[in-house]
This record gives C-alpha cells, sequence and structure tokens, in this order.
C-alpha cells in the first residue's frame, strides 16, 4: 500500500509493508544470508546497481528493507539504515562523516557511550569533539571551529532532560556548512520530528520506545537527502554494523503500536510528575510537562507530547535515592527505557559511571539524580509503589 499521503498511525501500521507471491499479512522474516542470482548477468546488473534486488544480508535483506522504509516514512526522510544497535548508529554516524582532523559538536549530556566513543575511539583517529550545553543556544555557535562538520545533538538529553531548540540550532550549524544530526530515541517520531524542524539526520536506539517490548537492541539512522543517505549506507555496509533480520522483524511488529504506548505512556508519566512534585520527600523534579520545568515553553514548541521520562532528586542525596531504588517493586531497577515496563536506575552508578564526576557535574547529573521511565501498567499502581518507597526514606 503506498502511505506517503496517509497519517502518522496509517503509517507506522502499513509503511514499508513486504507484499510477496502468498499475500502474506505481515513482512516475513527472511532469515537468509545470501540470495541467488537467475543468471550471470543478473548478478552483474545488481552489483550495478542496474537492477533492484538483494544480494547479501549485510548490504540489504527483505526484511530489513521493509523497517528501512517504515523508519524513514515516519521520520519524513529520505531513506534509513537499520542497524545491530544505537550505539552501531552512533559509531557508523561518526565514521560516515568524520575523518582525522575533523571536529564536532556535541550536547554535554548525550547518553554516555555515545560521548565516550568520540573521546576515546574516534580521539585516537585524530577527530577532535567539544561537548557544551546545547540548551544554551549560544554555546553552539561559541563551540564551532573552522574544521567543525557535525552538530550531534540529543533532545531531550539523556538523563538530564535538557531539551535544544532543533530549529536555533540548524540555523546555526547551516549557516557554517555543518550536518546537524537528532538522537530522537527519547520521544520517537510520534513526538519530534527532526527532520521537519531543519536537521539532516535522526538517529534512534530502535531498542527503546520504537521496538517498546525490551526483547532486542537495535539502531537506525534517517537522513533526509540522498548524499548523506549514501554515505551512512556505504559505512554500514563496509563497517558491520547490520541489523539481522529477526530483530528486523520484531520491531517491524513492536512499532505498529508505537502511539498507542507513548500516550499511554505520557498520560501515566504527567500524574507521576505531578505526584512527585508534590511530595515532601522529593528535592526537585524535571519533566517536560510540568509548568516549572524550565523548558516548558520550548517543550511545546518542538514536541507535540511529553513523553515519559522524569528525573528527580530525592532528599538526602545519594544515599535517599539509593532507599528508593531498593524499595520500588512494581519498577525494575534497569538502564533502558521505553519498553511497556517501568524501570527505574541511578545514572551517577550506571549509565554515566565512566564519566569523571567532574564530567558529571558539568553535565548536569548529579548523585541524586534518579531516572524513572514510566510504563503503561496502571497509574495507580505505579504512584502506589513510589508511595511505598518514598516512605522508606
Ligand atoms: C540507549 C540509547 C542509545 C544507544 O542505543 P543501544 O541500542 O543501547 O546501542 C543511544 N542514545 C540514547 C538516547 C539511548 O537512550
Amino acid at each position: 500500500m503506498d502511505t506517503k499521503n496517509k497519517g502518522f498511525d496509517t503509517k507506522l501500521v502499513h509503511a514499508g509493508d513486504f507484499e510477496d507471491e502468498f499475500g502474506s499479512a505481515v513482512t516475513p522474516i527472511y532469515q537468509t544470508s545470501t540470495f541467488s542470482f537467475k543468471n550471470a548477468d543478473h548478478g552483474a546488473n545488481l552489483f550495478a546497481g542496474k537492477e533492484k534486488g538483494f544480494i547479501y544480508t549485510r548490504i540489504g535483506n527483505p526484511t530489513i528493507d521493509a523497517l528501512e522504509n517504515k523508519l524513514a516514512q515516519l521520520e519524513n526522510g529520505f531513506r534509513g539504515v537499520a542497524l545491530a544497535s544505537g550505539m552501531a548508529a552512533v559509531s557508523t554516524l561518526y565514521t560516515a562523516l568524520l575523518k582525522t582532523g575533523d571536529h564536532m559538536v556535541s550536547t554535554g549530556s548525550v547518553y554516555g557511550p555515545s560521548r565516550a566513543v568520540m573521546e576515546s575511539i574516534f580521539a585516537d583517529f585524530g577527530v577532535e569533539s567539544t561537548y557544551t550545553d546545547t540548551s544554551v543556544i549560544e554555546n553552539i555557535e561559541k563551540a564551532i571551529k573552522p574544521n567543525t562538520k557535525l552538530l550531534y545533538l540529543e533532545t531531550p538529553a539523556n538523563p538530564t532532560i535538557q531539551l535544544t531548540d532543533i530549529v536555533e540550532a540548524c540555523k546555526i550549524a547551516h549557516k557554517h556548512n555543518i550536518l546537524v544530526c537528532v538522537d530522537n530515541t527519547f520521544s520517537s517520531p510520534v513526538l519530534q520530528k527532526p527532520l521537519d524542524l531543519g536537521a539532516d539526520i535522526v538517529l534512534h536506539s530502535l531498542t527503546k520506545f520504537i521496538n517498546g517490548h525490551a526483547d532486542i537492541v537495535g539502531g537506525a539512522l534517517i537522513a533526509k537527502d540522498e548524499d548523506v543517505y549514501a554515505k551512512l549506507r556505504k559505512a554500514m555496509t563496509y563497517m558491520g554494523g547490520n541489523m539481522d533480520p529477526h530483530q528486523a522483524y520484531l520491531v517491524i511488529r513492536g512499532v505498529k503500536t508505537l502511539s498507542l504506548r507513548v500516550e499511554r505512556a505520557q498520560e501515566n508519566a504527567m500524574k507521576v510528575a505531578e505526584y512527585l512534585e508534590a511530595h515532601p520527600k522529593v528535592e526537585w523534579i524535571k519533566y517536560p510537562g510540568l509548568k516549572s520545568f524550565a523548558q516548558h515553553e520550548l517543550a511545546k514548541k518542538q514536541m507535540s507530547g511529553f513523553g515519559s521520562m522524569i528525573s528527580f532528586g530525592v532528599k538526602g542525596g545519594l544515599e535517599a535515592g539509593k532507599i528508593v531504588m531498593d524499595n520500588v517493586h512494581l519498577a525494575k531497577l534497569a538502564v533502558s527505557l521505553g519498553g511497556v515496563e517501568s524501570l527505574i536506575q541511578h545514572p551517577a552508578s550506571m549509565t554515566h559511571a565512566a564519566m569523571t564526576k567532574e564530567a558529571r557535574i558539568e553535565a548536569d547529573i548529579t548523585d541524586e539524580l534518579v531516572r524513572y521511565a514510566v510504563g503503561i501498567e496502571n497509574v495507580e499502581d505505579i504512584i502506589d509503589d513510589l508511595d511505598q518507597a518514598l516512605a522508606k526514606i
């Protein structure tokens, strides 16, 4: 079905559908590593790109292709590249667009490994980087150098829930001929469409909201134009960070309910945030939907909903935060987010433990910060669970 002019939820269900000779209702899993050619000329034409078809699964596969087409339509991009993990997407992006002597500007509180891989492995290859608080838009202009080639933003950032104004950031970058990639993992295309706001590339950890069932890891890059897409595709094919067909099948299955899941989770998150904000043992709370959230207006401007990620600090710092985590029963103590189940975690000792304490403080990841990824359970149960845990402090 041609879904180009259909609504977003219709695209979630039908975009990229693979129509086979049996009339399969869903895209089947093409669990094959290679594809045979009809004859020598057919093989030659496929390699030369003169005929459409599949050669070898690292290069392309019908199930993966269906997912890539669906994701591109959801983000209003030219085409997508699916990868083995979100980090495979990050490292493929850096490899495709940066070389020795180039410089990248990025959000200070970006996902920990996205920064760690740049400051260790890519730095060893001679790629320079500046991490800055991109929620203050002037900081971006200040960080740009003559050799800056990429602006890599994460908004909302993880786990500080800091937002970067995508429209304004793209204006600055494009004035300097710099490409902009936005990690849209936290919002998913249901709530935010970076390409429509001016970005050149969108990155996803499919592990989170898009797959939504905490049963695979996966990643994707979606480019707005063909040239950038070709560079990403080439880097994926040569570096070998491709997705597996079975993984692609699960993501296609999971993404169909993305709107339903995201809407229910954010409805819950709003109620949980209001409960936490009023709780005497909660020192501070960050949730874009709260009026008290410093960037509430920006959230309303560039997002169509406030998501389901909440960060809060408990009075009593690290120890009190630990008590809460050790006493919740419904929320699982785990990293990750975007699944149907509620998860709670402590960045200073988990996801961002590889950063120095100084770098964490600079990035606003304080010791008492607890991150709650609100799931789609009954909200009364989520709040009761937090309530009994907070009472233990
Ligand atoms: C999880 C995550 C990643 C990395 O994705 P993996 O699938 O774990 O490799 C990147 N960015 C953000 C914002 C994430 O939450």
